[in-house]
This record gives C-alpha cells, sequence and structure tokens, in this order.
C-alpha cells in the first residue's frame, strides 16, 4: 500500500503526463453565470448538443428566469425535453430560482466571485438540488476557483491508477486529490479535462484500451490483470445464453 506522498507523487506524474498528451488548455466556460449554474443541472446524463438545445428552447419559450420560475411544470419539461430526465431537472431548476430569488432577491449569482472558495462552495451547496459536481464545475469554470470537479471519467480514470482507493467516493475523492496538486485554478481545470478526456476516449468504461495508454505503467488495474473491484464501475453483466 502506498502511502500518501508517494500517490501524490503519482498523482503529480500522471498530471504531466496528461498535460503532454492533451496540452494545456484554458479555462473556459459560460460568459454567463447563470448559464453556467443551470447548464450543469441540464448537462447531467446529456451531450453538450442536447443541453444547449434544451437551454436555448427554455430560455427563448421563457426569456427571464422568473419566467422559467414560474412556468407550468409541463411546459418547463417539453421546453427541456432534449435533455435527459426532464421530468426531473424541471423542477429542480424552478426550485433552485425559487430558493435563489428570495435569497438574494435576484435571479444573479456573480457575487460568488467574491467570497472566499469556501463560502461560495457552502453557499451553492445549500441550494436546492446543487451538489459538489456541480458546484465545483461553477465554481472552476466561471470562477476561477480552486476546487476540481469530480465527473464518472475522473472517478474511474483515478481509481483505476490508484491515485484513490478503490471504494472512495467522489466526493471524498475531490478533498484527497485537492491535497495532492497545487492550489491553482488553471492546473485544477486541466486535471478536470484531461482526466475527463482520457476517460471518454481511452479508459472508457468496459474496455479501456491500455495498449494505447501512455499511463499503463503506473497504473494498478492494469498492472494487477484488471482483476480490481472498483465502486467507480460496476461489473458488467455477462449476457445469459441460455436459451
Ligand atoms: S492503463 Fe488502462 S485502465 Fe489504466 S488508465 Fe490506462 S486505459 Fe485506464
Amino acid at each position: 500500500m502506498q502511502s500518501s506522498p508517494s500517490l501524490a507523487t503519482k498523482t503529480l506524474d500522471a498530471h504531466e503526463q496528461l498535460n503532454q498528451l492533451y496540452g494545456i488548455q484554458e479555462i473556459k466556460g459560460y460568459t454567463d453565470p447563470m448559464h453556467e449554474l443551470i447548464g450543469t443541472i441540464l448537462s447531467h446524463r446529456t451531450t453538450h448538443a442536447n443541453e444547449m438545445t434544451a437551454y436555448v428552447t427554455m430560455r427563448k419559450r421563457f426569456p427571464n428566469w422568473e419566467q422559467v420560475r414560474d412556468a407550468p411544470l409541463p411546459d418547463l419539461i417539453d421546453a427541456i425535453q432534449t435533455a435527459n430526465y426532464p421530468e426531473i431537472k424541471a423542477p429542480y431548476i424552478q426550485n433552485l430560482l425559487t430558493h435563489l430569488i428570495r435569497e438574494t432577491g435576484a435571479a444573479n449569482i456573480d457575487f460568488l466571485g467574491d467570497l472566499s472558495t469556501e463560502e461560495a462552495m457552502n453557499w451553492l451547496t445549500a441550494l436546492p438540488g446543487i451538489g459538489l459536481k456541480t458546484a465545483t464545475i461553477l465554481l472552476l469554470f466561471k470562477f476561477k476557483k480552486p476546487v476540481l470537479p469530480i465527473d464518472t471519467h475522473v472517478h474511474r480514470v483515478t481509481q483505476r491508477l490508484g491515485l484513490i482507493g478503490p471504494k472512495v467516493s467522489a466526493e471524498k475523492a475531490h478533498s484527497i486529490l485537492l491535497a495532492y496538486l497545487p492550489e491553482d485554478a488553471l492546473q485544477l481545470f486541466n486535471f478536470h479535462k484531461h482526466f475527463y478526456w482520457h476517460g471518454q476516449r481511452v479508459c472508457t468504461w468496459y474496455y479501456p484500451k491500455c495498449n494505447e495508454c501512455v499511463l499503463q505503467d503506473m497504473c494498478d488495474y492494469f498492472q494487477t490483470g484488471r482483476t480490481m473491484v472498483l465502486s467507480s464501475t460496476p461489473i458488467r453483466k455477462k449476457k445469459s445464453t441460455n436459451p
């Protein structure tokens, strides 16, 4: 079992290798913080194109946020139907807007930029329907705060490499990996983006392309013959061959 200092070194090594593979990216988010906030809800298990269609359709039908808040629920569900689970996301969005407008007097979260990272995180995660992943995406992409979004790809790849333990949740991974990485928004943005891309393109769910992977030599999952059981990757059920 590796100690934390060596895991920190391994994390920085993997980060550097993916920096070289994918290149350093500038931090990019939507111009409007409210778009980033609502977009992260719409984006859950949805392609970027479908998320955008849902957002644009919703804003065309309900041009201001009070109208989105007050829209009949079936109409809002219909407007965002290109996003998966619109019947779950629509009430989330309305609850969030109700809370936000009641607490601050407006559908505007620009003030988060003036708060400390901890204050902004606490404020956001107290909103209905906003979890750690949504809050970290918003704070890093839009406000350049030093936090690390852990989505399913980042979780899976960091678990397979052995940077976090096989049973560590995405929530716990956030604080563990942050302790290994520089407290720098650009570095954290690149770590997130690169591990996300690597999970999408190389270290895929059921058939990781280990023979094409630059991280093979340091990967616990590969080195143990892909036998590790990981909480981020459910074991695929084999199809029954019985008639
Ligand atoms: S060696 Fe395989 S399992 Fe390990 S990170 Fe690369 S693709 Fe994923």
